[in-house]
């Protein structure tokens, strides 16, 4: 199977990507922990033009990075779940939440990033591959 689909808690936004994920990634930022209310994000990086919202209309909130880009964050505006995000730094590049993927065996994160803010109970995944900050390249 490729690709894969998703929606919010409250059913409202519904999205479809026609490609597998080109990255999947755990982040510990404080951020992700604070707009996703959870432990840390994992995020499904795809191709922008794969992605397609095909109902309702998530509203956004933008701010500015330890790094100096701009993130945006994209959420339903009725119950709240964070969906999908995207950086100045990646432009073509969208992340999705892994929470709102209804394929499940999708979701296969495989490195985990800023774990020098996860929090000390945090259980990382056997095999996954560490980075305290953001990898460069
Ligand atoms: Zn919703
Ligand atoms: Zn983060």
């Amino acid at each position: 199977m490729t690709g894969f689909q998703g929606g919010c808690l409250c059913g409202d936004i519904r999205y479809e990507v026609s490609s597998d994920p080109v990255l999947q990634v755990n982040c510990h930022c404080d951020d992700c922990r604070k707009a996703t209310g959870a432990q840390f994000a994992t995020n499904l990086f795809v191709n922008e033009d794969d992605l397609t919202i095909t109902q309702g209309e998530p509203k956004s909130f933008s701010h500015t990075s330890d790094s100096g880009n701009t993130l945006t964050k994209m959420f339903c505006p009725n119950c709240g779940s964070q969906m999908f995000g995207h950086g100045s730094g990646r432009p073509g590049v969208k992340g999705v939440k892994a929470g709102t993927v209804e394929n499940k065996e999708v979701v296969q994160p495989g490195v985990n990033i800023y774990t020098s803010s996860a929090l000390p109970c945090t259980v990382f995944a056997e095999g996954t591959a560490k980075h305290e900050k953001m990898p460069s390249g």
